[in-house]
């Protein structure tokens, strides 16, 4: 199962990707290149616009209630019970699939408890943000060494997608 995010559920697509799930989100899209990417591309329209679900090309789409991210998540993973991946594997912030690196590879560019702490590490090779698994709880932790990518373009409201708790 692919996703498209509407520009509202930047912190959703997100929690998607680090799942394991495709997840299409670009906060300049309009509503009518969402069509146009989730027809090409045989995506599920994930969106909170009430309106926008009304539209005949957007029959394939699972309309958010909740505001709250937790919440989208439990909503996502429950109307797709089958299609969650088994493992983390997507870069949250790019969407590309993560490759496993040596130990070594990490040095310098994670904190130093964190690499003493950690054994496995996987990066982005896109973007080149380095992932490692949280060791107290089952939650991926990522170092930002990069600075967000601002969102430009159509003036929509964009969710701050570097905020992930
Ligand atoms: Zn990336």
């Amino acid at each position: 199962m692919k996703f498209i995010a509407d520009a509202m559920l930047g912190k959703l697509a997100k929690r998607l990707r680090l799942l394991g799930f495709d997840v299409l989100y670009d906060c300049t899209l309009d509503d009518n290149e969402i069509l146009r990417q989730a027809l090409d591309q045989e995506r599920m329209i994930l969106t909170r616009d009430s309106g926008f679900v009304q539209r005949p090309l957007a029959q394939r789409h699972l309309f958010v209630i909740s505001g709250h991210v937790q919440e989208q998540l439990q909503q996502v993973l429950a109307a797709f019970p089958d299609q969650a991946p088994l493992h983390f594997s997507r870069c949250s912030e790019c969407n590309t699939v993560l490759d496993w690196i040596d130990k070594r590879e990490a040095l310098d560019r994670v904190p130093q408890y964190v690499y003493e702490q950690h054994e496995d590490f996987m990066q982005c090779s896109t973007c080149e943000r380095i992932y490692w698994k949280g060791t107290h709880t089952r939650r991926i932790l990522r170092f930002n060494m990069n600075k967000p990518v601002p969102c430009s373009g159509t003036g929509r409201s964009c969710e701050n997608i570097d905020q992930m708790k």
